[in-house]
């Protein structure tokens, strides 16, 4: 059987996602890979798949030891014979594991790194062919990493001591170029096939906010949003994680909290409540995360700001692994930096180590600060291109607020900087403006520059929150140490010289909680019928609650949705939703069928009519031609990308575009046209009026498309949406 026929037999899929392919490929000929896919971007069907098609066992080392049996059970749910050995599993039960790996029973083995090179690990290894290793979560053998796990170390010396060398893959979804180097150089790859799928995750919708008061902010936003489905707010401490606990809780939300210094077995329960769907929302520290791969939460609140870049996309990451839209917010105050400055400086850290830290901080600072695409700005952190200037999918892109003219604040912040010699930090600058009669400022003769005392009627908040929005727009620099010190770019010169104005978002401050939600949800989801789906999961949660597995191992949401939407009647039918391989069929498939049958007698019900090409009909999640071709869009693809992975021309992705327009769809056309041609063709039809498209063509230079004229038109023009 070929890797396809595997794919759809085990896991129910008709297609690789981006990298898949090339990954297994590489494994299936024997050369080592790295793989760097973003969380979701299903990064454990690629050593899954090939360890199915290789003879002997594959040992996958992964760190998240809760997340093993959540994997084995999987595996086992799909068909696949698979088992796991760490700390959690007693002694006795190794041995019984030990002797059925000894006799072929398992296609895959997990073990925890620390077990490696033990000696009742290596007596097995001795026993059995091993053609391949998996290195799950692979940054973690990297210092630079904020995952450092000291037992990555002893992986090399597995492989090296197994009698023969079997091909190494690692993956990992946080890998910066130091990082990216460590994993190649530590865990000795040799020429390693590289593939990096890169950092977007299209379906995650981002958005800072500063509210005034954010408990009163987070009580109304789950309110009009989120009443029912996961999410996780993070905090920065454990008082705050248990204080927000308790106030959710009154308010009659399912939550509980988390965090490390809670009683171990506590802390196990109410991981486990919130992955069985017991507990709707969990409050936790950082500590809560590595090893938690729950596809549908829906989102993932940031209640305090993090430590920098890379902790926030790993933990807003965590939403939305199972491709359906999900929300990321960040609620931001200024105390958070001061929070997390404190930290910094208390860390203990050599001096070089400390500066890392801060510069990291700062990144994020500037995330919070910045007017501009936030998935932009996350994607040029970790790739250093985005590739698109706007997303038209995250907060800042649909912030529809007025731009407030701050040339002359910005003006005063930049040249006090400067008359006081470019050597004080936010604090001072902020008292100098403000004419301070703080005794620092006065010895040091501060009050009497010309800049002293020229913004007393702003407030310190206001100062300080245009001083960071110039840092995170690149006008100011500030040094990174424990001391940091604001200094003046080049492109603060401009400025100063009054040839270039500055804005502010003004709403941003007050953004209502239930902005958007249309925008965020209209994408991905099915018009299914609800109360079949409700039935459809009561029956899934009693079948797992019998077997004691959580119940998106039985089935996604997604793959229920689809049920409720295309009420398979038959088990062609059923095996050509997503996600529904020929074992789980076997397992649950008549009995989610009857009941769908039963509904639809009971309820008069009758299968929706194809509407797409029947090779797109499997895909659940894309109900017709012209959501496929939005989907495609979301992802940020070219329109030539586009047209190719739909198979059409880049004339009917245009009417499609404009089919989305109608249907209220958030288009932004002008990722594909430039700002020249657009001029330059509106300017044309102003002045003559064409009464054809070729007329207009005839009126352009020859280098302008048709394809262009009809986006110019779709721009200037767009088409009513139809939507209510
Ligand atoms: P990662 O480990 O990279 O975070 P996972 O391996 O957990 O990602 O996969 C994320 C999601 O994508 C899972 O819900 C998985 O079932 C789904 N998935 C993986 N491969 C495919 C595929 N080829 N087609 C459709 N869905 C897939």
């Amino acid at each position: 059987m070929s890797k396809y026929n595997f794919l759809k037999k085990y896991f129910g899929f008709d297609k690789f996602l981006e990298g898949q392919e090339y990954l297994v490929d590489s494994i299936l000929t024997g050369r080592d890979c790295l793989g760097i896919m973003p969380t979701g971007g299903g990064k454990s069907l690629c050593y899954q798949l090939p360890a199915l098609l290789l003879p002997g066992v594959t040992i996958v080392v992964s760190p998240l030891i809760s997340l093993m049996k959540d994997q084995v059970d999987s595996l086992r749910e799909m068909g696949i014979a698979a088992t796991y050995i760490n700390s959690t599993v007693p002694n006795d039960v190794i041995y019984q594991r030990t002797r059925e790996i000894a006799a072929g029973k398992y296609k895959l083995v997990y073990v925890a790194p620390e077990r490696l090179n033990t000696n009742g690990f290596l007596n097995l290894t001795q026993r059995i062919t091993i053609p391949f290793v998996a290195v799950d979560e692979a940054h973690c053998i990297s210092q630079w990493g904020h995952d450092f796990r000291p037992s990555y170390a002893q992986i090399p010396l597995f492989i090296e001591n197994l009698s023969k060398r079997p091909v190494v893959a690692a993956f990992t979804a946080t890998a910066t170029k130091h990082i990216i180097k460590d994993i190649k150089f530590l865990l000795h790859l040799n020429q390693p096939l590289e593939i990096s799928t890169g950092f977007d995750r299209p379906n995650l919708f981002y958005r800072v906010i500063k509210p005034q008061d954010k408990f009163k902010y987070i009580l109304q936003y789950l309110k009009d949003n989120y009443q029912h489905e996961s999410g996780i707010i993070y905090c920065s401490t454990r008082k705050t994680v248990e204080s927000l606990t308790q106030k959710l809780q009154e308010q009659g939300f399912r939550v509980e909290g988390y965090h490390g210094a809670m009683d171990a077995e506590v802390r196990k329960r109410a991981q486990e409540n919130f992955m069985f769907d017991k507990t709707q929302i969990i409050v936790a520290t950082n500590a809560f995360g590595m090893g938690i791969d729950k596809p549908d939460v829906r989102f993932v609140v940031h209640y305090n700001m993090p430590k920098n870049m890379e902790a926030y996309y790993q933990e807003a990451g965590r939403a939305g692994r199972d491709g359906n839209s999900s929300e990321c917010l960040l609620l931001y105050s200024p105390s958070d930096i001061v929070k997390q400055k404190l930290i910094i400086s208390s860390s203990g850290s050599d001096e070089v180590r400390e500066q890392l830290q801060y510069n990291n901080l700062q990144h994020l600072v500037n995330y919070c600060h910045t007017n501009d695409c936030l998935r932009k700005v996350i994607i040029e952190y970790f790739e250093g291109e985005a590739g698109v200037e706007k997303c038209n999918n995250c907060g800042n892109c649909l912030d529809q607020s007025e731009l407030i003219d701050v040339t002359v604040k910005a003006q005063k912040i930049l040249s006090c900087i400067y008359k006081s010699g470019q050597r004080f930090g936010v604090r001072m600058i902020i008292n100098i403006l403000r004419g301070s009669k703080e005794k620092r400022i006065l010895q040091q003769g501060l009050d009497q520059i010309s800049t002293y005392a020229l913004m007393t009627d702003s407030t310190v908040g206001e100062v300080r929150e245009l001083i960071m929005t110039l840092i995170a727009e690149g006008y100011i620099y500030m040094t990174a140490d424990s001391y940091p010190v604001l200094k003046l770019l080049e492109s603060a010169k401009p400025i100063l010289k009054g040839k270039q104005a500055i804005y502010l978002k003004q709403a941003r401050l007050n953004i209502p909680p239930k902005s958007e939600k249309k925008q965020l949800k209209s994408a991905a989801n099915l018009a299914y019928n609800q109360e079949l789906f409700t039935e459809l999961a009561a029956l899934r949660s009693t079948i797992g609650a019998a077997k004691n597995i959580p119940n998106y191992i039985i089935f996604h949401n997604s793959a229920l949705q689809a049920m409720a939407y295309y009420l398979p009647a038959t088990k062609e039918e059923m095996l050509q939703i997503k996600g529904i391989g020929e074992k789980k069929y076997e397992s649950y498939g008549q009995q989610f069928l009857d009941l769908i049958v039963q509904f639809c007698a009971t309820n008069n019900l009758t299968a929706p009519a194809p509407t797409d090409t029947a090779k797109d009909s499997s895909d659940q999640v894309k109900t017709d031609r012209y959501q496929l071709t939005y989907q495609q869009y979301l992802q940020g693809k070219s329109l030539k990308e586009i047209a190719q992975a739909r198979e059409l021309t880049i004339s009917t992705i245009i009417s499609h575009f404009h089919k989305c327009l109608e249907r209220g769809y958030s288009i932004d056309l002008t990722r594909y046209l430039s700002q020249q041609k657009l001029d330059h063709i509106s300017t044309v039809t102003q002045q003559h009026h064409p009464q054809s498209l070729k007329q207009l063509k005839e009126l352009l230079p020859a280098a302008y498309t048709y394809n262009d004229i009809k986006l110019a038109q779709l721009i200037l023009q767009p088409p009513q949406s139809q939507e209510g």
